[in-house]
This record gives structure tokens, C-alpha cells and sequence, in this order.
């Protein structure tokens, strides 16, 4: 028996069957589509998220609006819930405590810790033999330049929390630039890492269940713009034994993380094959999306299904499928517009999130598009997401 099984049986029963209660920590994006599919599953979801128009909110039964780091909140969560799980990795480890106190907590604290913690997540990494770029903490502007001179230039300064879409992250070419660098100092030791010189990236979904099992989606090719990721396509028509290898690792770090639910693994592919950890986020995943509308089961069905005990989906790809981010250019209230031309294409599928306000670089919604092959696909996606914008409103 894993862990986290055997927490559970302390805990009270394994399997909680629809009409059970999901509280979701987080009501963003990721937290309305894991909304969406729970409750159409037959679960109640109740969302604690600050903002009063969270886009899952909307779709949720119940919203907590409240803040992440309030402990009272955490504790009204669970006493509503009868799983706990996040779309949102920084969350006060303290207040979700309080939850875990109450009902399971899934994935568990441990994986939340090391995950929402970039030094963290990649001492556990090296710990356990998974392969990182080479990186150094630093807690002082001395330490930064050390760290740089011994990685070398170029290097990426990261702030330990809260560095998601390319937030809190410097890339260093000349050593007149880390005095910059330097301000993330503020919110705690910098992870410092050489600059990787990768042929591709690629993102390795996974999902672990209750009961130690595992399922592995195709490994998908991610394209990042400014540190965002934008565009994601499957299959990554990689070979085999890096396809393979990309896989294992997930699988192994889902094991080592004794994880229950989704757990997306981003990595640099270098040129000879070989693959190095870049990221680790314990939770339905944006690289994921695709697997809506081309997968037997979501990454969010998939993860309702984990955290509530029950055994997991395929999670074979039914057709080639390409991902492209909608993201916001103007600051303020936006209106989609393009979507005649964009829906043209019969095998485009349209996710908008429902929120009320935009800003440049926000994820305000997604295309997914099917093909023939992932060219095909990607071709449609981009059209598609050429055809939209998001106009003032
Ligand atoms: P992260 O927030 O760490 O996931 O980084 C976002 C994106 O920035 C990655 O997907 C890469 O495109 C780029 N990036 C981050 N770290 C490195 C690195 N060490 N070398 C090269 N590119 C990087």
C-alpha cells in the first residue's frame, strides 16, 4: 500500500462516488475546467479562490472567496469537501494544513512543498537522480555572481515562488545585468540555472491513483514565447527511446513524489536526446489541454477520477491535436472577436475562461485543433488563432 492509501484508510473511505464534494484551491482556468468535468461527473465542486468573478466560480456549486494564505477559509474548504485539491501550487503550506486536518488533501502536502519551491523541487529532482540543468541558490548579490560565474553566462535567475508564465524570471547574458537580477532577492534565495541550449521542449503528463497505479499520456512538443508557453502538439514524433525515456521519468517522479492526481513534467530535450527536468507542476497542466478534445479521458477528468479514488482513464490520443494559447493584449474588458472565421474550420474547438478583465500576456482562453498528423493540426491551430483577437470591449 502506498502512503497515501494508507493515509486515506485512516482517513475514511478510498472511493468517493459522485455527489461527493471536490473543494478546489484555485479559480482559475484550470480550476473551471476540472470544475466542468467533475460536475459532469456527478460531483460537487466548491472553489476557494480571492476573486469574486474566479472563472470557476461561474461553473462551480459553492465559491469560498477568500484568501489563499487565510486559514479560517482553508478550514470552511474541507469542512465543505470531502477531497481537497489545488489548480494552484502556491498556496500557504500552513493553511492547507488546516485543511489536510480536516479531509484528505490530494495530491498530498509533501508533493505541494517540494513542487511550489523551484530550489526545493530541483534538490528533490537531483536527489532521486532525475537529470537538471546544472544550477545554483543564492541567498546575497555575492552569492548571485558566484553562482553565475560558475555556471557561466547566459544563465536564468528564478524567484523561488510564484514563477509561473515566465514571472520572476531574469535571463542574464552580461554580468552588469545581475545587479537587476538581484531585486527577486526580496522574496527569498534565487535558483540560478545555465542556460539550456535545447533542441526542443516537451511536456510528459501523468497521472497516479490511489492505489499506486499509473497512465501516461503521448508526450507532447511545447513551443514557449517569453517564457509563456504558447503552442503544444501531439504526437511529438520523437524516437521511440526518447518518447520512452520522457515517459519513464514522469512515471518515476509521480512514484517518487507519492502522488495522487495529474502531475505535468516539463523538459528541455537537448540535441543528442537526452532530457533534462525543467519543471514539475502537481496538477492538471496547460500542455494538457489538448487532451480534451483528443484524449479518451482529460488530464481533468483524470485527476477527479485520482483524487477521488477511482481507477484511472485511457489516456490514448484519438487523433493528432494541436494546443495554441489565446492570450491578451489589451488591459481591461475584451471581446473575442474572429470566431466565425476561426470556427470556419469544423475541426477547431474553442475554450474561453470567462474572465472578466485581460492584460498582455494573459491566458484568457485556448484553441485545440484535430489533424491528420500533428503538422496538420498545428497548421490549424495556428490559423485559427491567427483569425482571433481580443478587441477592447
Ligand atoms: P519555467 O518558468 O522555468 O518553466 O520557464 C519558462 C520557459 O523559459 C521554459 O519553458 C523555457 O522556454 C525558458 N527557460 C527556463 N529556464 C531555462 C533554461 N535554464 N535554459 C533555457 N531556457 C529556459
Amino acid at each position: 500500500m502506498t502512503h497515501a492509501a494508507a493515509q486515506d484508510t485512516i482517513r475514511g473511505p478510498a472511493v468517493l462516488g459522485p455527489g461527493a464534494t471536490i473543494g478546489v484551491i484555485g479559480g482559475g482556468q484550470l480550476g473551471r475546467m476540472l470544475a466542468l468535468d467533475a460536475r459532469r461527473m456527478g460531483y460537487r465542486v466548491v472553489v476557494l479562490d480571492p476573486a469574486p468573478d474566479a472563472p470557476a466560480a461561474a461553473v462551480a456549486d459553492e465559491h469560498v472567496a477568500a484568501a489563499f494564505d487565510d486559514p479560517g477559509a482553508h478550514m470552511t474548504l474541507a469542512a465543505r469537501a470531502d477531497v481537497v485539491t489545488f489548480e494552484v501550487e502556491h498556496v500557504a503550506l500552513d493553511a492547507a494544513r488546516l485543511a489536510a486536518a480536516r479531509c484528505p488533501v490530494r495530491p498530498g502536502l509533501a508533493a505541494l512543498a517540494v513542487c511550489q519551491h523551484r530550489a526545493r523541487e530541483k534538490a528533490f529532482l537531483m536527489q532521486h537522480g532525475f537529470p537538471v540543468a546544472p544550477w545554483r541558490e543564492a541567498t546575497s548579490p555575492a552569492a548571485l555572481a558566484e553562482a553565475a560565474g560558475a555556471l557561466g553566462l547566459p544563465c536564468v535567475v528564478k524567484t523561488p515562488f510564484a514563477g509561473y508564465d515566465g514571472r520572476g524570471q531574469v535571463r542574464v547574458e552580461h554580468p552588469g545585468q545581475l545587479h537587476a537580477a538581484a531585486v527577486g532577492l526580496d522574496r527569498g534565495p534565487l535558483v540560478v540555472e545555465r542556460v539550456v541550449p535545447f533542441a526542443a521542449e516537451l511536456a510528459a503528463l501523468v497521472a497516479r491513483g490511489l492505489d499506486g497505479s499509473v497512465a501516461t499520456y503521448p508526450v507532447a512538443r511545447t513551443v514557449h514565447r517569453d517564457g509563456i508557453l504558447h503552442e503544444v502538439s501531439v504526437p511529438a514524433e520523437l524516437p521511440d527511446a526518447v518518447a520512452a525515456r520522457a515517459r519513464s521519468l514522469g512515471e518515476s517522479i509521480a512514484n517518487a513524489l507519492d502522488l495522487v492526481g495529474v502531475l505535468a513534467v516539463e523538459l528541455f530535450l537537448l540535441e543528442r536526446g537526452e532530457l533534462l527536468v525543467n519543471e514539475l507542476a502537481p496538477r492538471p497542466h496547460n500542455s494538457g489541454h489538448y487532451t480534451i478534445d483528443a484524449c479518451v479521458t482529460s488530464q481533468f477528468a483524470q485527476h477527479v477520477r485520482a483524487v477521488c479514488g477511482l481507477p484511472l482513464g485511457a489516456t490514448e490520443l484519438l487523433r493528432p491535436a494541436a494546443m495554441v494559447n489565446l492570450l491578451g493584449a489589451h488591459r481591461g474588458r475584451v471581446r473575442l472577436a474572429g470566431v466565425e472565421e476561426a470556427l470556419a474550420d469544423p475541426h477547431v474547438s474553442l475554450h474561453v475562461y470567462g474572465k472578466a478583465e485581460s492584460w498582455p500576456g494573459r491566458k484568457l482562453g485556448h484553441i485545440t485543433a484535430l489533424g491528420a498528423s500533428a503538422d496538420d493540426a498545428r497548421r490549424r491551430a495556428r490559423a485559427a488563432a491567427a483569425a482571433l483577437r481580443w478587441d477592447p470591449a
